[in-house]
């Protein structure tokens, strides 16, 4: 019988994250597929188990301390490694992100476990927890089992509604854990503002800019400006999250006139990310495989170009408008505003 540990870092005074909350969900649908509980185990200053406290585990454990509270390997992985001792966990499942994506194999070290990252999935095959995981830049899917214990997971975002409920009071174990000396010490956050951050994992929808916006247009003009205007305006009134071709992101690296707001960072596709949207709206791309295996997890594709025959034509998008992405997107921001306005 496997005993299941969900684990988690807390933020000071704030709610477990929604990647966090969908972890929550997954570790859950796991513990109830293997007819089986789970446990849940969080480290912070104060950690919030009563927000959580109808999800169903049967444990909570939690190290409480104010040096627990700063993202930093020691003090994250000795908590980490008290929580799975104290559960005696066989199977631990936490959230991707910075502070566990940063600690997992050495605390699957630590307890003598196998990691695995990247995780998309929780199953249950032949009676046994399987994980899924994609090969290949996103193209193969393949299901892993593990003989070895503990199984230290980290699960992807996006994978699974967060878990929903309400809050209650949880009786919470404390578990004991002397931090480590620290060498390291965060003496303050710097935060890009809402704005300058364009890329937004748990935004609705994916606006995609191709390199089209910076190429010359019918008229026989370039209208870089112009296109940074509409774009930039565009995701104000949306607030979606921003990706971009390589040949986009490319051309400033070739010190071209570009849109000033991208980087690398944006990049879609086999060689950038394969982020997870309900939607995604391209424009001014092309269409070409490279690009459009990074949507892979983009739920409905739509795309706005001017060629009739580009790769999203192709079955690459359930809706491909032929119009000009400047005057198309020119009527989607004044509705926008508009709507904004009341
Ligand atoms: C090994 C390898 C890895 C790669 N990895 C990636 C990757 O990770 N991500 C990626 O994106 N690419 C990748 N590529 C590159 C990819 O093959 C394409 O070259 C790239 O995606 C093309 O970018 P684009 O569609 O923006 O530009 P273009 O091919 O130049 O297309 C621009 C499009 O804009 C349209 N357009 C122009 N003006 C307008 C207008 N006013 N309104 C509407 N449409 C307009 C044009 O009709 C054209 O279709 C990779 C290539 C290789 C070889």
């Amino acid at each position: 019988m496997e005993t299941i540990l969900f684990l988690s870092p807390t933020e000071s005074g704030s709610p477990l994250s929604k990647s966090a909350l969908e972890a929550l969900a997954t570790t859950k649908q796991l513990a109830d597929s293997l007819g089986t509980t789970f446990s849940v185990g969080l480290w912070g200053d104060a950690p919030k188990a009563d927000d959580i406290a109808s999800c169903g585990a049967d444990k909570f454990y939690a190290v409480t301390g104010a040096e627990f509270s700063q993202p930093r390997y020691a003090t994250d992985a000795a908590a980490a490694e008290a929580l799975c001792r104290a559960a005696g966990a066989t199977i631990v499942v936490g959230p991707s992100g910075s502070r566990w994506n940063r600690i997992q194999a050495g605390v699957a070290h630590r307890l003598g476990g196998r990691a695995d990252s990247h995780v998309t999935g929780l199953s249950v095959s032949d009676g046994s927890p399987a994980i899924a995981r994609w090969y290949y830049r996103q193209r193969m899917e393949g299901i892993l089992t593990r003989a070895q214990r503990p199984w230290v997971l980290a699960v992807e975002s996006g994978i699974a509604p967060a878990w929903q409920g309400a809050p209650g009071t949880a009786a919470v174990e404390a578990v004991a854990c002397t931090p480590p000396a620290a060498r390291s010490n965060v003496t303050g956050i710097e935060a890009l503002t809402a704005d300058q951050q364009t890329i937004r994992p748990d935004a609705d929808l994916l606006f995609v800019t191709g390199a089209g916006w910076t190429k010359k247009q019918p008229d026989g003009q370039v209208k870089t400006e112009e296109a940074q205007k509409l774009i930039l305006a565009f995701l104000g009134l949306s607030r979606a999250s921003l990706g971009s071709t390589k040949s986009l992101v490319d051309l400033s690296g070739e010190g071209q006139a570009t849109l000033t707001f991208l980087t690398h960072m944006n990049q879609v596709g086999q060689t950038g990310s394969t982020p997870r949207h309900a939607k995604g709206l391209s424009t001014c791309c092309h269409g070409e495989e490279p690009h459009t295996v990074g949507w892979r997890f983009i739920g409905e594709r739509r795309a706005i170009s001017l060629d009739a025959n580009c790769g999203w034509a192709r079955g690459k998008a359930d809706v491909l408008y032929v119009a000009d992405a400047f005057a198309v997107m020119e009527k989607v921001n004044d509705l926008l505003a508009k709507k904004a306005g009341g």
